[in-house]
């Protein structure tokens, strides 16, 4: 079966171009030209993955986003202006899993949904044959992050991370006690070349520290200056 990607972009020369590319990959393609056609056919559901355009007529991509969040987890992708840093945070912060500046090559596209909806369909199966997968923990304990079940407790609670938190904890975990540069984890965790976007790391820090550390009162990710950042136990 093809994976199905709604496109809302209002812009319709640019959504033709996008829906052909994507049909020449193999997916399925439907189309929206507002916000509020848009939301509708994302609300009816069936898609892997929407791109999804922030400036739009009728419904913002931000107010479709926060709408569709609600009832919805299908992977979303941002279509930003350039330098539009606002758009991006707010747009990450309201539950877009990434994001991509206009104008945009369309491998770069390409890839990145494929690496959206490679986390949404098929989480990957533990390397190395490990039975059981592996749970990692910070915290004392306090945190654990289940990587085969996709889940995070903190204190017993399970906390609701998107794709591109998880990935991020998971990776500062796994390399507990390091520190990480902004670069290596945009290479590691975004997996593609994201070069000028270092403030994505920081953007996405952010998220962790808000909802963990301010919510849990814990001190879990450090700052460690020029450099990056790190989890390590107290
Ligand atoms: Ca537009």
């Amino acid at each position: 079966m093809a994976e199905r990607i709604l496109l809302i972009e209002d812009e319709e020369k640019m959504a033709r171009m996008v829906e052909l590319e994507l049909l020449h990959e193999g997916y399925q393609v439907a189309k929206a030209y507002d916000g509020v056609a848009g939301l509708a056919q994302a609300e009816s559901g069936g898609f892997d993955l929407i791109l999804l355009d922030i400036m739009l007529p009728g419904l913002s991509g931000m107010e479709v986003l926060r709408r569709l969040r609600r009832t919805s987890d299908t992977p979303v992708i941002l279509l930003t202006a350039r330098d539009a840093v606002m758009d991006k945070v707010s747009g990450l912060d309201t539950g877009a899993d990434d994001y991509i500046t206009k104008p945009f090559a369309i491998e770069e596209l390409l890839a990145r949904i494929r690496a959206g909806l490679r986390k949404k369909t098929a989480p990957e199966p533990a390397k190395g044959g490990k039975e059981g997968g592996a749970v990692l923990t910070a915290a004392g304990g306090l945190l654990t992050l289940d990587v085969d079940r996709h889940e995070i407790k903190v204190k017993g609670e399970a906390v609701e991370l998107t794709l591109r938190e998880f990935s991020l904890l998971q990776y500062l975990l796994e390399n507990k006690g390091r520190v990480l540069s902004r670069d290596s984890l945009l290479e590691q965790v975004w997996g593609y070349d994201y070069a000028g976007e270092t403030n994505a790391v920081d953007v996405y820090v952010r998220f962790l520290r808000s909802k963990l550390d301010e919510r849990f009162d814990l001190k879990l990710i450090h700052t460690v200056r020029g450099i990056g950042y790190q989890i390590r136990e107290e």
